[in-house]
């Protein structure tokens, strides 16, 4: 359970006096636009992006045009506009002994103008000054303050990101609410790191952040700011250690035959391993032979070859007598990967089925009792693998292919299919090593960094949409040559209907070139219709595969040397990448056009990467500070957790120390019982990482 001390900070944020049922449906939508109701923790992580220097500075006459600045100002006179007419401005002239401002507002009454600015009074006026006609004014002042409001005013004022309708001042207001709910809390960080970074308290570091003292306190790397983070960052490197403390307890097995069958795949396999798969199949060996349960992520570029890894592992794992699952994310790859392996396994002398969520009635029956009697040993398949009603006799090896999306619930769900099964999960995309450890600091790592010998580089262009008809046309020799094409269309937000439309014209503007050859898959097709639309294309039947992003990662076709990519621009690097690295997988040439729209900074900058680069991992490393680490990991969709107070790409180091911390507390203070391990659940419960709370247990 929660301890108590942080029940205030889980309080709904409407709770606070100040926020009513007008002003709450902001903060929920500022703050928490996932989980509905915004509480007050999310507030005070709601962590200001700046500050408002408010202290008078200088005289009118040394004001820069254009910057925000506060004076000290005697007022000289007030100027209404004609009475009946509201819209026209109301001005009041204001000076110091060095120069004039007026003050201008629009659609205010003269009684609360001649109350808030006496002639003759000092008074306190913050605002950007413009100059109009070669004199100051200042239009809308910020802040109107007698002394006394000046003395109750921070010298500086945080500033926050915002949502439409709520105001900074609203805001600053809020916060300080929320302060008050802050309560003090035991240290969980190693002291002796305390004292080296000089780190403040978290308490501290929270007020600090939304009460500055100075400008230096509220940028990304002050003390506060990277305490904070810091925090978040052991919360998440705790939260992985325990699952994989839990998960390495529950081992037994230690899984290694005599070597026959991984000969016979050897010798099956129509080319010789590269040096990375050799290296990344020893690291798995080891692992299957160890007592202690595999947990590994193999990482490769597109085009690398990890399927053929995949393939070798699970035959170790059926050579020492258990079952082996491959899992896809996509009924496409689930098929190539089964028809790709069948013929190999065959070889070998393997029985492999293929089980996804299309397979229905007696075939189906058929497999799931071949699964649960041990008949089969390698299952290749989508999700559909895992679902409650299939069981295996002795599941022992779980390949997790091409996805992000397999989150730590995931990871546990798995275990539940078999005794402690050893995972290998392989991503498509490179990922960065600081994403690497916040999100898979559980696993550990294998990376296949060349491709198969013989590969030629993918040459990248970038073409405006305008000479679309160009490129259709152009296709012509692909046509005459033997070559395939594939041409992906934009992704719509939020629209699959429209993502369709988008395919389908394009599909029949080619087809008016090309007849026959053009064929035409998208993610609402029907199962068999896939297929066959993936199968023409496959044999030559087609030539031009118009696509939406179901191809994005996996597939295989050799002869394919010509990637279109239609509104470039609307991908994110790595998808970008990935959709490159369907051609070049042969001995011809290959080129990648990416048509681009309309493009922003951002776009351009991503376009020229690909352009540059066809190395995975550089790819990454900018994709992670163009876009953040959401977009790359697919978080977003999957509800993996989100960092708000780090940021991976600025905290880094941070992280690895934070790994360290996070062990040897652990190794020191398996089940969290010290005085500092009951400190670090409370900061478990903070980050809502508590979940792993429960993978503590005896034993
Ligand atoms: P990815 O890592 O993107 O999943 P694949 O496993 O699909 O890559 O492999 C890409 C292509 O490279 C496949 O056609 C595969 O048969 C081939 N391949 C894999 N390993 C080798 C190798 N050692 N030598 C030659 N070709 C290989
Ligand atoms: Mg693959």
């Amino acid at each position: 359970m929660r301890p108590a001390v942080l029940n205030p900070l889980f309080a709904p944020l409407r709770s606070l006096s100040g926020i009513g049922p007008k002003m709450a449906p902001l903060y929920d939508k500022l703050l928490a636009p996932q989980s509905a109701e915004a509480r007050i923790i999310d507030l005070l992580f709601h962590l200001p992006n700046g500050a408002v220097d408010r202290r008078v500075k200088s005289k009118i006459a040394d004001s820069v045009p254009g910057e925000l600045g506060t004076f000290e100002v005697r007022v000289v006179a007030h100027k209404a506009g004609p009475p009946g007419r509201a819209k026209s401005p109301y001005r009041v002239l204001v000076e110091d002994d060095t120069g004039d401002i007026t003050l201008t507002w629009f659609n205010v009454g003269r009684v609360r103008m001649e109350a808030m600015l006496p002639i003759g009074e000092i008074r306190y006026v913050s605002g950007v000054i413009e100059l109009w006609d070669g004199h100051r004014q200042m239009v809308h002042p910020e802040r109107v303050l007698d002394a006394a409001g000046l003395a109750r005013q921070p010298a500086f004022e945080p500033t926050y990101g915002l949502t439409a309708g709520l105001y900074p001042r609203a805001l600053v207001k809020a916060s300080e609410a929320a302060l008050q709910k802050l309560p003090d809390l035991a240290e969980w960080i190693d002291p002796a790191l305390i004292a080296r970074e000089k780190w403040p308290r978290f308490t501290d570091a929270i007020r600090t952040l939304h009460r500055p003292a100075s400008l230096a306190d509220v940028a990304p790397l002050s003390l506060h700011r990277v305490r904070l983070a810091y925090d978040e960052l052991l919360a998440g490197q705790l939260a992985l250690l325990l699952m994989r403390a839990r998960m390495k307890r529950e081992m037994g097995a230690t899984r290694l035959g005599d070597g026959h069958l991984v000969k016979a795949m050897l010798a099956a396999l129509p080319f010789t391993l590269t040096d990375g798969q050799e290296q990344a199949l020893s690291d798995i060996k080891r692992d299957l032979a160890s007592p202690e349960r595999m947990l590994r992520l193999l990482q490769g570029d597109v085009g690398s070859g990890k399927t053929v890894v995949a393939l070798m592992a699970m035959t170790m794992a059926v050579e020492a007598g258990w079952q082996s699952a491959l899992m896809a994310p996509t009924e496409i790859l689930a098929r190539q990967h089964y028809e790709r392996l069948k013929p190999l396994a065959d070889q070998a002398g393997i029985t492999i089925a293929l089980l996804t969520g299309r397979d229905k009635g007696a075939a189906r029956a058929q497999t799931l009792a071949g699964l649960a009697d041990g008949t089969i040993s390698i299952a290749i398949g989508t999700h559909a693998l895992f679902q409650e009603t299939v069981s295996f006799h002795r599941l022992g090896l779980a390949v997790i292919d091409e996805q992000h999306r397999f989150g730590v619930h995931q990871r546990l769900a798995l275990s539940k299919k078999g005794e402690a099964v050893d995972v290998l999960v392989m991503t498509a995309t490179p990922i960065p090593r600081t994403l690497v450890l916040t999100y898979f600091g559980d696993m550990d790592v294998s990376i296949i960094r060349e491709k198969p010998a013989g590969r030629k580089p993918i040459e990248t262009r970038t073409i405006a949409l305008e000479r679309l008809d160009e490129v259709a046309n152009g296709l012509e020799r692909v046509l005459t040559s033997g070559q395939r094409a594939y041409w992906i269309c934009p992704i719509v937000e939020e629209s699959e209907d429209l993502d369709l439309a988008a395919a389908q014209e394009r599909f029949e503007s080619l087809q008016k070139l090309y007849e026959s050859k053009v064929g035409l898959v998208h993610g609402q097709m029907k199962g068999p219709d896939k297929d066959a639309a993936m199968a023409d294309f496959v044999a030559g039947r087609t030539s031009i595969l118009v696509a939406t992003t179901v191809v994005e990662v996996g597939v295989d076709v050799p002869e394919a040397t010509i990637m279109i990519i239609e509104h470039a621009e609307r991908f994110g690097l790595s998808q970008l990448h990935q959709l490159r690295g369907r051609v070049g997988r042969g001995a011809e040439r290959s080129n990648c056009i990416l048509l681009f729209g309309n493009v922003g900074e951002v776009g351009r900058a991503r376009l020229e990467t690909m352009r540059s680069t066809n190395d995975g991992f550089e790819i990454a490393e900018q994709d992670l500070r163009l876009r953040g680490e959401g977009d790359i990991l697919g978080t977003r969709q999957s509800g993996m957790p989100g960092f708000r107070l780090s940021v991976p790409e600025k905290h880094g180091e941070l992280l690895v120390i934070a790994r360290d911390d996070a062990k040897n507390l652990l190794a020191r203070d398996p089940h969290l019982e010290s005085e500092r391990g009951i400190a670090a659940r409370t900061l478990l419960y903070l980050f809502e990482r508590d979940e792993a709370i429960r993978l503590i247990r005896a034993g």
